[in-house]
C-alpha cells in the first residue's frame, strides 16, 4: 500500500514502534480493574449449615472483583457464568497500563532522538 511506502520511508523506527503500539491499544477489549477473590459466607438462617459448631459449611463461593480507583476503593460481585469474561477484562487492563507505559518509553525515545520538530507546517 502507498501509506504503507509512505511509513517506511518517512517514519523513524522510534516513529513506527510508537504506531504500532497506539494501534494495539485501540485493539484491547473492555476492562476492568483490580483482582478477582473468592468468597465465603455466612447467612442469617437459624441451624443453618453455615453455622453449625461442628464443621460449618460457609455459602459459595461467591466472586468478588475488587478495586481502589482515583483513591477510592470499590468492589463488586461477578456472576459464576461471568468470570472468564470479567479475568479477560481484568487481563486487559493490565496490557493497557503495560502498553501505556511502552508508549511513554517510545515517545521519549523519539524526542531523544529526532527532537522536537514544531509544527510542521511551518
Ligand atoms: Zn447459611
Amino acid at each position: 500500500m502507498l501509506s504503507e511506502l509512505w511509513n517506511e520511508n518517512i517514519m523513524s523506527k522510534e516513529e513506527k514502534t510508537i504506531e504500532k503500539l497506539k494501534k494495539e491499544l485501540l485493539q484491547l477489549g473492555p476492562m476492568l480493574p483490580g483482582s478477582i477473590s473468592e468468597q465465603y459466607n455466612v447467612c442469617g438462617k437459624a441451624g443453618c449449615k453455615c453455622k453449625r459448631l461442628k464443621e460449618p459449611i460457609k455459602h459459595g463461593p461467591y466472586y468478588q472483583l475488587s478495586f481502589t480507583l482515583a483513591g477510592k476503593s470499590s468492589s463488586l460481585f461477578i456472576n459464576k457464568n461471568d468470570l472468564s469474561q470479567a479475568y479477560q477484562m481484568v487481563k486487559n487492563l493490565k496490557q493497557f497500563k503495560q502498553l501505556t507505559i511502552e508508549l511513554i518509553k517510545a515517545n521519549v525515545a523519539c524526542v531523544r532522538k529526532n527532537g522536537l520538530k514544531g509544527d510542521k507546517n511551518d
